[in-house]
């Protein structure tokens, strides 16, 4: 029988020492020593503020991810340096001993409206009511009865990335602008840091400041001072670039025009 499931993430493997290692990579650089006084992570910290980003590539964090589309995974893997393993739709058949049905996902939007959402069920039923009849009646191999599964068939995951990778792939998918599902997903995979690389001072309900500035949306993690969207169409959350550049050139052509009736005023 197929059935609808929830999201989960569950960071599994991570560096032990916290940022320590990252301390220690920033301090080669320069041939100088861990200042004991400074809070974890201020040399890392210093170099990932100044594009020297290749510091965060030390440490593997490995996280388990379990009831996400197939839609997801199409965004997820298009992010070259993190590594993958998924559940195979070639060797697991979900209609054998072992599994009974596909899982799958509903959007927000289809679970908001009850009718949908019925639709939705019955879609997948008659999904997986011919998925099982392809297998055992007509012995057509999962690899290819898999080819009338949805997008929103549930997947299983093992993620890898190193922290320089994530951080990029968590700007680009934070961002209001990327799907709700990959959205939610990075959330918790950021949620799930707080408890190896906790803040010093406000403790472990708290993400340390150094990777805290870090995994936010571009708008706010690039120019905090001054939050820019970079994509064409902002969420509205703040301007766009050419919306800055707009009142940029106004405010310019202002003080051209205030130039000129002060040079002629004086004339
Ligand atoms: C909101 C949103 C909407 C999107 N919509 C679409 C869409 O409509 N269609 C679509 O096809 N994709 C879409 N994408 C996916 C997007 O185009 C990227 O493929 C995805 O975000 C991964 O980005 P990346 O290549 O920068 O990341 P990664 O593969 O993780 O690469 C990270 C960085 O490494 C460097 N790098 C990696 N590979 C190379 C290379 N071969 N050459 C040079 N430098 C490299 C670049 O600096 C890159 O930024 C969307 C993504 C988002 C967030």
């Amino acid at each position: 029988m197929a059935q609808a499931v929830q999201l989960s993430v569950r960071l599994v493997d991570y560096p032990t020492h916290g940022l320590e290692t990252l301390d220690l990579a920033a301090s080669k650089c320069y041939r100088s020593t861990v200042n004991p006084d400074w809070p974890e992570g201020t040399l890392a910290g210093k170099c990932a503020d100044s594009g020297h980003t290749s510091i965060l590539e030390h440490g593997m964090l490995v996280w388990e991810v379990e009831g996400v589309s197939r839609a997801l995974l199409g965004q997820l893997t298009r992010h070259r340096h993190a590594s993958f393993s998924v559940e195979s739709q070639r060797y697991v058949c979900y209609a054998g001993e072992k599994v009974a049905g596909f899982d799958y996902v509903i959007p927000p939007s289809i679970a908001a409206d009850e009718d949908a959402q019925d639709d939705y069920h019955f879609l997948m039923y008659c999904i997986q009511e011919q998925y099982a009849k392809f297998v055992s009646q007509h012995n057509i191999p999962s690899e290819d009865a898999r080819f009338i599964l949805p997008m929103g068939t549930a997947t299983r995951l093992i993620v890898s990335m190193n922290l320089r990778a994530f951080i990029e792939f968590a700007q680009k998918r934070l961002c209001k602008r990327a799907q709700w599902e990959i959205r939610r997903m990075t959330q918790l995979m950021v949620k799930s840091l707080k408890a190896i690389y906790p803040d010093p001072t406000l403790g472990s309900d708290y993400l340390h400041p150094m990777l805290a500035k870090q995994l936010q949306p571009p708008c706010k993690a690039f120019m905090p001072e001054l939050p820019t969207c970079r994509e064409a169409k902002s969420c509205g959350l703040c301007p766009t670039v050419a919306q800055r550049a707009a009142v940029a050139d106004a405010a310019a052509l202002a003080d051209t025009t205030a130039l000129c009736n002060r040079a002629k005023g004086g004339a």
